[in-house]
């Protein structure tokens, strides 16, 4: 995700799809962040991911939270905040797994301390199932059933059925979801919008919108879209191109018809990142690029 356009900001690559990263965001945004949270589904990589990515979102102090620019933000990225727990079993235990004995001596002894910098203390339990046995989830229970202010407990598993059900039970459980577009089901998807935006029919347009019913698959395709777009203004610099894509939009539209179709649909890809209307934005699209390709 980038830093909301901020200066000295770095893209930051959670390794998440577009959805999953959206579901994350909203949660930090609502301003509820329960103190409990599970993170089940997709690859570990992706769940760690998500788990670093909520709890910057918990640590930063921006309006715009996580900014991933501010000092915070980059100590939560680096692993070195000092309100941000990762328990892990020390290195001579080759179990992989924390002890009770570990647990008490090494993070919940200290857990009603006061937060350092943040104003929240952040604990990731990563691949909770393997690394907690059920003495040690046991230990937890009473901090999660009476957390003390500005705790967040972040549990990663494959499926929080891994868990104890007392655990889950008090718990916020966030799914991550695997499917995402494959690149060819998106330039397909593209394709369709191409043909549909330069048919004569309005409805050519609408049925491939339509088809792109979720933000997940609109995002993506409209993503290849735009490269394509692209290609087709270099066209129009004399940079030659063998797609037939590109090949099409040149035919039908000048430079200054492209042009605007990519800021159209730059918008509109921010448009999905927000709690959009999905319905609404289709036909909204469907009307910008008609406009945009037929006007006179
Ligand atoms: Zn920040």
């Amino acid at each position: 995700m980038s830093c909301n356009g901020k200066k000295g900001g770095e893209d930051v690559d959670f390794g998440l799809t577009k959805a999953n990263e959206e579901m994350i965001l909203s949660l930090i945004r609502s301003g509820r962040i329960p103190h409990t949270v599970i993170i089940e589904g997709g690859g570990a990589e992706e769940r760690a991911g998500a788990a670093t990515l909520l709890a910057t979102g918990a640590i930063c102090k921006e309006a715009e939270r996580p900014c991933l620019s501010c000092t915070a933000c980059r100590k939560v990225l680096a692993g070195s905040h000092p309100d941000m727990f990762l328990p892990k079993p020390s290195e001579s235990l080759k179990t992989g797994i924390l002890s009770l004995k570990e647990l008490r001596d090494k993070y919940l002894s200290g857990i009603s301390v006061k937060p350092n910098e943040a104003d929240i203390k952040v604990y990731i339990f990563s691949e909770a199932d393997k690394l907690l046995r059920e003495d040690a989830q046991n230990a937890l229970l009473k901090t999660i059933e009476e957390p003390p202010q500005r705790l967040l407990f972040i549990f990663t598993t494959e499926s929080a059925k891994h868990l104890l059900l007392t655990v889950r039970s008090r718990a916020r459980i966030l799914t991550l979801s695997n499917k995402e577009l494959t690149d060819e089901e998106s330039t397909e998807a593209a394709r369709s919008l191409i043909a549909g935006i330069v048919s004569l029919y309005e409805y050519d347009l609408l049925q491939a919108l339509f088809r792109l019913d979720d933000k997940e698959k609109l995002t993506a395709a409209l993503t290849v879209l735009t490269e394509k777009l692209r290609a087709a203004l270099g066209f129009y610099s004399g940079i030659r191109t063998e797609d037939e894509d590109v090949k099409r939009l040149t035919r039908k539209l000048d430079r200054g018809r492209v042009i605007a179709l990519i800021e159209v649909t730059g918008d509109t890809l921010g448009k999905l990142k927000t709690n959009v209307n999905m319905q609404l934005l289709t036909t909204w699209l469907c009307s910008q690029y008609r406009r945009l390709t037929w006007q006179k």
